[in-house]
C-alpha cells in the first residue's frame, strides 16, 4: 500500500518535469523561430538598401556613358535602373515601418535617393536638347553632395540594422542554449523515469504474482481443508453406525466381526488382525483378520512379543525394514517396504488384545487416529460383553460347586468344539462320577455329602487352565471340557485329578470327612466324535466301563466301548 503511494507521487512528480521541459520547449523553440526570422527581415533590410544604392549607382553611370558616348544603349540601361528604384524605396519603408526610427530614415533616403534622380534627369534632358557642353556645366557640386548624402544615409541605416542582428543573435543563440540545456537535462531525466516507470512495474508485477500464488496457494489449503473435513465428516458418520452396531452386538464375535468390516472400510490399502488376551493372560490370539497382509503376523503369541501390550500404547513402524518392529512380525523381503501399527485395547485398566495393521510403507500408516477410535469403543463393547457374560454366568453357575451346570455346558462345548475344528486342534470331554456317594451320604448325612461336593468344585477350578471348563452335570457327577488337549494330555490330566481328589480331606463339623475316590471316561475330538452329545455320550460309556471294571480309575474311550455304551 505505502509503496503503491510512494509510486503515484514519484510519477506524478515525473509527470509535472515533464510538462515542465515540454512548456520549455516550446517557449525556446518559438523564441528561436521568431528570432530567425527577424535575423533574416534584417539581412533583407541590409540587401534592399544595398540594391537602392546598385541602382542609384547603375543610373549614374548609364548617364555617364550615355553623356560620352550619345549611345541609345546606355539611355536604355540608365531608364531600366530608374524604373526599379521606386518599387525597391517602397518595399524598403515597408520592410522597417515596425521600427519607427528606420521609417523615417528611409523616407529620408527616400527623399534623398528622388531628388538625385531628377538631378540626372535634368542632365539628360539638357543632353538631349543642347548637347554635351551645357550638359557637362549641369552637373554641379550638388550631384555629388546628393550621392555622398545618399551613402550616408545608406550607412546609418545599415548600422542601425546590424546593431539590432548582432541584439537577435544574441536572443538566437540564448533561445538555443535554452533548448539545448533543455534537451541536456531532459533526455537523462527522461531515461530516468523510464527506469524508475520499469522498476515500478517491475515491482508491482512481481508483488501481483506473489498475491496471485498466494492466493492460488490459500484456495488449494482451502480445498485440501474442505476435502479432510468431508472425509472426517464421512468417517464420523461411520464411526457412529459402528458405535451403534456394538452396542446390539450379542457376543464378542459379533463385534470382531463388524469391527473387521468397518475397518476394512475405512482404511482400504491396510490389513488388519484383531488379537484378544485369553482368559488366562498367558496368551493373544488372532481373532479376525481382513485384507491382505504385507508381511505375516504370528497367530498365537506371547503377550510380552507385541510392544504395544508391553507397553500399553500404540507401536509404529514407519518401514519394517529399518524400524524396530515386534517380534510376532515377519521381516518383510529386502525389496519391500512394509509400515505397521499395533494399537493396544485395555478396559477397566486392563489390557484385553490390540489391533494389528500393515500396509505398503513408509508409513506412519494414514488414519491411525480412526483406528485407535474405534478400538476404543470395540474395548469398551468387549468390556460390556464380558460384563454382561459374567452376569449371565452367575445365572449358569451352580451355587454349591460354584462350578457351571449343565445347560451351560452343552453351550460351551458346542462353541469350544467350533473354535477348536477352525484351529485344527484338539478338545478332550472328561466325565466323572463320586464313587459310592450314596453310602458317603448315609454314614455322612446329607449336609456332608454336601460339603464334600463343595470342596470338589474348589478342587477342579483350581486344577484347571483358564480355558477348561468344569461343569456339575448333575448329583455327584462332573463334566470337564479341555479345550486344546489330546487323548493322553487329557487322561494324564484326569489321572492328576483322580491321584487329588484321593487325597483331599475336608473338615466337616470339627472333624475331617472320610476321603473318597472318582472314575472317571475320557473321549477326545476329533477321534471319538466331531459332536459334543457324541463327545459326551462317549466319554459316559468309558465312565461306565470304569465303574464297571473297580473304580477309583481313569478309562479312555474306546471303539469297543461304544456297544456297551
Ligand atoms: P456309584 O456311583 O459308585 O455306582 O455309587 P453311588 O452310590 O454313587 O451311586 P448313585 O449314583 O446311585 O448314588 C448317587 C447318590 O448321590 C444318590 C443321592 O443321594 C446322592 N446325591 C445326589 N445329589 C446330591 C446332593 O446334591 N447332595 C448330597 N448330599 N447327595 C446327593
Ligand atoms: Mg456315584
Ligand atoms: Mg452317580
Amino acid at each position: 500500500m505505502q509503496h503503491s503511494k510512494g509510486s503515484k507521487v514519484a510519477l506524478a512528480f515525473s509527470a509535472l518535469v515533464f510538462i515542465g521541459i515540454g512548456i520549455g520547449v516550446f517557449v525556446g523553440a518559438r523564441h528561436f523561430i521568431a528570432d530567425a526570422a527577424l535575423v533574416a527581415h534584417t539581412h533583407e533590410v541590409i540587401g534592399r538598401i544595398d540594391e537602392i544604392q546598385a541602382r542609384v549607382l547603375d543610373a549614374e553611370s548609364a548617364e555617364r556613358g550615355y553623356l560620352l558616348t550619345g549611345s541609345e544603349a546606355y539611355l536604355l540601361d540608365y531608364q531600366i535602373s530608374v524604373e526599379r528604384v521606386p518599387v525597391l524605396l517602397s518595399n524598403l519603408i515597408k520592410a522597417v515601418a515596425d521600427n519607427p526610427p528606420q521609417a523615417q530614415s528611409a523616407r529620408t533616403l527616400e527623399a534623398l535617393v528622388q531628388r538625385r534622380l531628377s538631378q540626372i534627369q535634368r542632365v539628360v534632358d539638357i543632353y538631349d536638347q543642347q548637347g554635351l557642353e551645357p550638359a557637362r556645366a549641369a552637373i554641379t557640386q550638388n550631384a555629388f553632395r546628393t550621392t555622398s548624402a545618399i551613402r550616408e544615409q545608406a550607412l546609418t541605416m545599415v548600422n542601425v540594422e546590424q546593431a539590432m542582428l548582432v541584439q537577435r543573435a544574441a536572443s538566437s543563440r540564448r533561445s538555443a542554449d535554452l533548448l539545448l540545456g533543455l534537451a541536456l537535462a531532459g533526455i537523462p531525466f527522461g531515461l530516468i523515469v523510464v527506469v524508475s516507470v520499469y522498476g515500478i512495474l517491475l515491482s508491482e508485477l512481481n508483488r501481483r504474482s506473489r498475491a496471485e500464488q498466494r492466493a492460488a496457494s490459500a484456495s488449494l489449503q482451502l480445498s485440501a481443508n474442505l476435502e479432510q473435513m468431508e472425509r472426517a465428516s464421512t468417517d464420523l458418520q461411520t464411526l457412529g453406525r459402528y458405535t451403534g452396531l456394538l452396542q446390539s452386538c450379542a457376543n464378542p464375535e459379533e463385534a470382531l466381526e463388524i469391527t473387521a468390516r468397518t475397518l476394512e472400510a475405512l482404511l482400504p490399502d491396510t490389513a488388519g488382525s484383531v488379537y484378544l488376551l485369553r482368559a488366562s493372560n498367558d496368551r493373544a490370539e488372532s481373532i479376525v483378520s481382513w485384507g491382505t497382509p504385507q508381511v505375516e503376523t504370528a497367530a498365537f503369541l506371547a503377550p510380552g512379543d507385541c510392544w504395544a501390550i508391553r507397553r500399553g500404547q500404540p507401536h509404529l513402524a514407519d518401514d519394517l525394514r529399518r524400524d524396530a518392529n515386534c517380534p510376532h512380525i515377519a521381516r518383510p523381503a529386502a525389496s519391500e517396504c512394509v509400515a505397521t501399527a499395533c494399537i493396544p485395547m485395555s478396559a477397566q485398566g486392563a489390557q484385553i488384545g490390540f489391533l494389528f495393521l500393515c500396509g505398503p510403507g513408509p508409513g506412519p500408516l494414514p488414519r491411525l487416529a480412526i483406528a485407535e477410535s474405534a478400538m476404543e469403543q470395540l474395548s469398551l463393547a468387549l468390556s460390556n460383553l464380558r460384563l454382561r457374560e459374567s452376569l449371565r454366568l452367575q445365572s449358569i453357575r451352580d451355587p454349591l460347586t460354584g462350578l457351571y451346570n449343565r445347560r451351560y455346558l452343552e453351550e460351551s462345548l458346542t462353541r469350544e468344539l467350533a473354535r477348536c475344528g477352525r484351529r485344527a486342534l484338539p478338545l478332550s470331554v472328561l466325565m466323572l462320577d463320586v464313587d459310592h456317594f450314596k453310602n458317603f451320604n448315609d454314614t455322612q448325612g446329607h449336609s456332608g455329602g454336601d460339603a464334600l461336593l463343595a470342596s470338589l468344585g474348589q478342587l477342579f477350578s483350581s486344577r484347571l487352565r483358564g480355558e477348561d471348563i468344569a461343569c456339575r452335570y448333575g448329583g455327584e457327577e462332573f463334566t470337564l471340557i479341555l479345550p486344546e488337549a489330546d487323548g493322553v494330555a487329557a487322561e494324564r490330566h484326569a489321572e492328576e485329578l483322580r491321584l487329588a481328589v484321593s487325597q483331599l480331606s475336608v473338615p466337616f463339623n470339627g472333624k475331617t470327612l472320610p476321603p473318597i475316590t472318582i472314575s472317571l471316561g475320557v473321549a477326545t475330538y476329533p477321534e471319538d466324535g466331531v459332536a459334543g452329545l457324541t463327545l459326551l455320550r462317549k466319554a459316559d460309556a468309558a465312565l461306565y466301563r470304569a465303574k464297571r471294571t473297580g473304580r477309583n480309575q481313569v478309562v479312555r474311550f474306546d471303539g469297543h466301548l461304544d456297544g456297551a455304551g
